[in-house]
């Protein structure tokens, strides 16, 4: 590429940070001897926008198991822009039909900030990754705080997981509401199926409503726990607890054995208390150390059972059906949340709506009816 010292810096960052230290006729020259100034985002030269392509592009990019296409369609996926969506919707429509009949594994992590997640999501998935499975590593995380950093940010710590060719690591979809983001995350699963990746984790930080969407969307659900003084029951709501088919005392290593195992006693007894599961699985509760890996192949020998169950039981086909209307549901809702907010006469009236409410004109539920039936 010729430089010129008119050249706009912000088309094309990348080939202009590589090149511009070799510029002959540019006034950003750098001297020799001087080293050069790291750039500040070093994955700055692999991004790169291409323009839509047919939805058959991504389908057979897709079914290669290419991950830049995957990567490039999940982009789509997370679009909001009608253009991108319509073409997401012809990709999520072909991938179901591949991935239609495969007994995958979908399985949600959630715990406290802290707990270990991405340390075990590291190794665990290094185990997994071991033993000949593809695994997708998603996260839903709708808060703005952690969507910046969350998994993005634990790449540093994930380096085994995101260098092995066998796992595929994607960040939450940092914007809009939960059910945005939710619906955009079980959207992903099916297109990393798709790819022939046959377990997926999907990630939560356990202490809003999040975790109740990565329910309702995975097949087994591990709560990741640790143990420590008067801490016990942590931040982790009861329902969370309940919808557990296995709670793992993190950090089960050094000095920590012991109050882990306690713990684990402690965590045992709790789900003795709740009512039998549908699927006839008994929740368990065990310890483990993401660190020094010990317990870690008993829970995936636990994650086997309850799959060898589901599968037997159809219990599996059964609940992934549930889901499947829930979600059914969740995407009317959505649709038509977003047909009113994005409609020309809700656009133009709600804020005056909203001024005759903050004056007290208005009282709120009278200015919600008269707004909805002026939309219809
Ligand atoms: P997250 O916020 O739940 O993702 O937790 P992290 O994976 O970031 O872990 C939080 C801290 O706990 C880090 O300093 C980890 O090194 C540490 N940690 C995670 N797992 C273990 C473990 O099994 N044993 C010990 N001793 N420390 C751990």
């Amino acid at each position: 590429m010729t430089k010129t010292s008119q050249q706009d810096p912000h088309q094309h960052q990348g080939d202009f940070f590589e090149d511009y230290h070799n510029t002959g006729d540019s006034a950003l020259i750098i001297n020799d001897g001087v080293e050069q100034q790291p750039i500040v985002n070093p994955y700055l030269k692999k991004v790169s926008r291409p323009g839509i392509r047919p939805v058959e592009y991504y389908v057979e990019g897709i079914k290669k198991g290419d991950t830049t296409i995957l990567s490039q369609a999940i982009t789509l996926v997370e679009s909001t822009a009608p253009a991108h969506r319509k073409v997401a919707d012809g990709i999520i429509a072909q991938c179901q039909l591949l991935a239609g009949g495969r007994k995958t594994m979908r399985i949600g992590i959630t715990g406290v900030p802290g707990a270990g997640k991405s340390t075990f999501i590291e190794a665990f998935g290094s185990l997994i990754t071991s033993k000949g499975h593809r695994l997708a590593v998603l996260a839903i995380d709708p808060s703005s705080e952690r969507s910046k950093g969350s998994i993005l940010g634990d790449k540093t710590r994930m380096e085994t997981l995101c260098n092995d060719p066998n796992a595929f690591i994607r960040p939450s979809p940092s914007a809009g509401s939960l059910g945005g983001v939710a619906r955009r995350t079980r959207e992903t699963i099916l297109l990393c199926e798709a790819a022939g990746y046959d377990v997926t984790f999907i990630e939560t930080v356990g202490v809003g409503q999040s975790e109740t969407a990565v329910h309702s969307m995975s097949d087994f659900f591990l709560l990741l726990m640790i143990s420590g003084a008067g801490d016990e029951l942590q931040g982790i709501k009861r329902g969370i607890m309940e919808m557990s088919d296995l709670i793992a005392i993190n950090k089960a290593d050094g000095t920590n054995i012991d109050k882990a195992n306690l713990a684990k006693a402690l965590y045992s007894n709790v789900l003795h208390l709740f009512p039998p599961t549908e699927s006839g699985w008994v929740p368990k509760a065990v310890t483990a150390s993401a660190v020094t890996k010990v317990g870690l192949p008993e829970i995936l020998e636990i994650i086997e059972q309850y799959f060898a169950l589901a599968w037997e039981t159809g219990y599996y086909e059964k609940r992934r059906r549930q889901q499947a209307s829930y979600w059914m549901r969740a995407s009317i809702d959505e649709a038509i949340r977003r047909r009113f907010y994005e409609s020309e006469t809700v656009e133009k009236l709600l804020p005056e709506y909203e001024q005759a409410v903050l004056e007290g004109r208005l009282d709120s539920f009278a200015a919600a009816a008269e707004l909805l039936e002026k939309y219809c």
